[in-house]
C-alpha cells in the first residue's frame, strides 16, 4: 500500500506506538496510536476516507461500486435509501483523493510509453449544441497498461487541450521514451508542441529550430482512404511535429492503429451513466461530471481488472506491484483530510 497508515498524520514521523482502542458503533474496534515524535494520539482511520463514517464500511462499497458499474446517482439513492446528500459526500471525498494519487504516479519513472489521445461527448444539463457544450471529455490513455492519465471535462476549447497537454507533460519528464496518438485532433500536436519543446542547435547560424523534445513523438491518423479529387492516396498517419533527430523511429504503423480508447469509450458510456445516450441521467454540472470521472479513474487505474489485459492497469504500468481492493483505497490516509 502506498499511503502509509502507521506514520503520524500530523509530523509524518513513523515511530507511533499502540496506546489504546476504541470501538464504533458500525465498524468494529479501531486502534489509537501515540507519535511520539509530537505527542498526537490519533486513530488508524484518522484522515482517511471512513474516518467518522457512520455506515458499515461493507454498505459504503457495495454503493460506490454499484455507482462506478454503471448505476445512476438517483437509482443509488433509491435502491440503497440513503439521502442524495449522503451520496453526494461520499462520492466527493472519494473522488477528492484523486489528485493524492495522481501524484504519487507521477514519482515513478517509465521506460516507454504509447499514449492514445481521444475526446468523448455528453451533454450537461441544458441541451446545447455539442460545439457548446461542457461535456466534452479528453482521455489519455497508455495503450499496453490501459492506465488513463488523463480523463478531464470541460468545452471542447484549447483550455480543454491545455489542461490536459500540461499534465501529458509531467508525465513526459517521468518517461525515457513517449508517443502520442490522436484519431484526427490536430491541436494535440500543436498544443503540445508550444508548451513542450527543445531547441536544436545546429551549429547553423540564426535562431535555432524548434523541435520535440528527444524520443518523443506524435502521430495523428488520418481518416479515410484518399482524397479522391486529387487521386493522390493520403498517408495513414501524419508525423504534425518537428522531432529531434536523434529520436528512435521505432512506431509501426499497427502501434498507429490500434484504438484501444474507443474500446475505453464504450465502457464509458456503460459504467457512467452520464454518459449514457437516450435517458435524461445526464450530468447537471461540469463539476458533478467531473467527480464521477475522477471517481472512475481511481477504480479504472487501481481496483478493476481490465477484461483483455487481466490485470489492474496500474500494476501492468509498474506503479504498484497488486491491484488494491475498495478497502485499501478508503484506508489510505490522504493529507488533504487530515
Ligand atoms: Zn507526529
Amino acid at each position: 500500500m502506498f499511503f502509509n497508515s502507521n506514520s503520524c498524520p500530523y509530523c509524518g514521523s513513523k515511530e507511533c506506538k499502540e496506546s489504546g482502542k476504541y470501538n464504533t458503533m458500525q465498524n468494529g474496534e479501531r486502534k489509537l496510536f501515540r507519535c511520539t515524535d509530537c505527542g498526537q494520539v490519533f486513530s488508524e482511520t484518522k484522515g482517511t476516507f471512513i474516518e467518522k463514517l457512520r455506515k458499515p464500511i461493507d454498505f459504503v462499497i457495495k454503493v460506490l461500486k454499484s455507482r462506478s458499474e454503471g448505476s445512476s446517482f438517483n437509482a443509488t439513492c433509491r435502491v440503497f435509501e440513503i439521502s442524495k446528500n449522503t451520496l453526494l459526500n461520499w462520492e466527493r471525498k472519494f473522488a477528492d483523493m484523486k489528485d493524492v494519487i495522481f501524484l504519487y504516479c507521477l514519482a515513478n519513472q517509465f521506460l516507454s510509453q504509447i499514449i492514445e489521445g481521444d475526446e468523448v461527448y455528453t451533454k450537461i444539463n441544458k441541451n446545447v449544441p455539442a460545439e457548446d457544450s461542457q461535456g466534452w471529455t479528453i482521455i489519455l490513455m497508455e495503450r499496453a497498461s490501459r492506465f488513463i492519465w488523463v480523463m478531464d471535462c470541460g468545452e471542447h476549447e484549447k483550455t480543454l487541450f491545455l489542461n490536459a497537454l500540461e499534465i501529458l507533460v509531467q508525465v513526459i519528464e517521468q518517461t525515457e521514451e513517449l508517443s502520442l496518438i490522436t484519431d484526427g485532433e490536430r491541436r494535440y500536436g500543436k498544443i503540445l508542441f508550444e508548451i513542450c519543446y527543445d531547441l536544436l542547435k545546429t551549429g547553423k547560424p540564426g535562431r535555432p529550430p524548434k523541435v520535440l523534445p528527444k524520443n518523443v513523438k506524435v502521430r495523428i491518423k488520418n481518416k479515410g482512404d484518399s482524397n479522391r479529387e486529387t487521386e493522390k492516396p493520403r498517408p495513414k498517419y501524419e508525423a504534425p511535429c518537428r522531432e529531434h533527430p536523434e529520436t528512435e523511429q521505432n512506431i509501426s504503423e499497427s502501434d498507429i492503429h490500434a484504438n484501444h480508447v474507443e474500446a475505453f469509450n464504450g465502457s464509458l458510456r456503460r459504467r457512467n451513466s452520464a454518459y449514457r445516450r437516450k435517458t435524461n441521467t445526464y450530468a447537471k454540472s461540469k463539476t458533478g461530471l467531473q467527480r464521477t470521472l475522477d471517481l472512475g479513474w481511481i477504480v479504472h487505474n487501481f481496483i478493476r481488472v481490465h477484461w483483455t489485459t487481466k490485470q489492474v492497469p496500474a500494476v501492468a504500468l509498474g506503479i504498484i506491484d497488486a491491484g488494491l481492493s475498495w478497502v485499501d483505497v478508503l484506508k489510505m490516509r490522504m493529507p488533504s483530510f487530515v
